[in-house]
């Protein structure tokens, strides 16, 4: 078994990414005159695709740029900053090692702009459409082939927007799979979710699938690899320096290479997603010293997560009521349908299963003697329960 340390070693990865003032939204379809770039095009759109993309890139009429591009043009002609000073009050930060980017992503709302732009503000561009992109962004803007101050760093400035949100959909649908893997429970919505994007491979290996419809394992696993067999092109094997030589590391000139390339030591590792014992939310399995059961802390904080004390709260609010009234078996049934909880989307719900709340009496440790004296009544009135 691998534990949590080794596994934060192997995630370890050198790439910076700086974040570029705000991301905002445009509209390509229009003459854009603050983008100081536009000398020969008529459209924004024509501009972008003459500047940034290869030749052939028809891009799509919605892209998310940097303002720093877009209005501030802190850069020079030759994608450099013109001053450092400005570089300082960018954040950067290394994807590689941030547990929160992953699952950040995965609750990404792609049929919401403002989600998609939080997350962007957030951790920066996605880099999905890097394969259309021009020598000329490669070589000034995405390049982590390229040391700085000691640093692999990139400066994602543009993408398209539509490349995006199809991006985002497969992670999440490949996330989704990987998660219904583990627990033994591949939907056909599981499926479905990848089918579209990977029509080509499906239809090259047609006999394949109509020789085993029943086994949606395999086909789940073979879709798997069908998207890791893209995903993970960004990425590449570096050396980095250590007290006694070299070991092994990792760079990307993407950002979303950098979350494939965590879901696939997850997948290697044969790790499992969690689902949060409070809010149901989907977690990355920790890698500090933390048990696979509530939702991490905020970033920073020490100690217990939110979910966690929410569920000691939810569990201090009702064992009480049970013990304090006596209640039977089907009067906790009924007590269990309305205890309240909040879900991960901040939404009030109702109802816990019932074996769970029997769970927190046949758990309960009393510590005070009238607590005590409580519980030994209740067990002798109602010894079933506890069986
Ligand atoms: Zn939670």
């Amino acid at each position: 078994m691998i534990d949590n340390q080794q596994i934060a070693n192997i995630i370890e990865g050198d790439t910076y990414i700086y974040l570029n003032k705000l991301a905002v939204s445009v509209n390509t379809r229009y003459r854009h005159y603050s983008f100081s770039e536009i000398k020969n095009g008529n459209t924004l759109k024509e501009s972008l695709e003459k500047i940034y993309y290869k030749n052939s890139y028809k891009l799509s009429d919605e892209v998310i740029i940097s303002e720093a591009i877009y209005i501030d043009n802190k850069l020079n002609k030759d994608g450099q900053f013109k001053n450092l000073d400005y570089i300082k009050n960018l954040k950067k930060y290394n994807p590689f090692i941030n547990e929160n980017v992953f699952i950040d992503l995965y609750y990404v709302d792609v049929n919401n702009k403002q989600s998609i732009l939080n997350f962007i503000n957030k951790y920066g561009l996605l880099g999905s459409d890097y394969k259309f992109k021009s020598d000329y962004y490669i070589k000034n803007f995405a390049n982590p082939k390229t040391l700085f101050s000691g640093n692999y760093m990139i400066k994602p400035i543009i993408e398209d927007y539509s490349v995006i949100k199809e991006n985002i959909k497969i992670f999440k649908a490949t996330v989704n799979l990987w998660h219904g893997l583990k627990v033994d429970n591949i939907n056909e919505k599981h499926l479905n979710g990848l089918l579209d994007y990977l029509t080509r491979d499906i239809e090259e290996n047609f006999n394949y699938f109509e020789e085993v419809p029943a086994n949606k394992n395999v086909i789940a696993k073979t879709m798997i690899q069908s998207v890791y067999d893209e995903a993970l092109k960004p990425i590449s094997p570096i050396l980095r320096p250590s007290e006694d030589g070299y070991k092994a590391g990792y760079t990307s000139s993407t950002l979303l290479g950098v979350i494939y390339f965590q879901l696939y030591k997850i997948i290697l590792n044969q790790k499992q997603l969690y689902k949060c014992k409070y809010c149901g939310k989907l977690n990355s399995p920790n890698t500090k010293n933390r048990s696979d059961e509530y939702c991490k802390p905020q970033e920073g904080i020490e100690g217990h997560s939110k979910c966690n004390n929410d569920y000691n709260n939810m569990i201090k609010k009702y064992r009480p009521i049970i013990l304090n009234n006596k209640l039977d078996s089907d009067s906790i049934k009924e007590l269990s349908k309305n205890i309240e909880w909040t879900d991960y989307e901040g939404n009030t719900r109702r109802g816990r299963p019932f074996k769970e709340v029997l769970q927190w009496l046949k758990n309960y440790t009393a510590r005070s003697e009238k607590n005590k004296k409580m519980l030994e009544e209740y067990k002798d009135d109602h010894p079933n329960i506890f069986k």
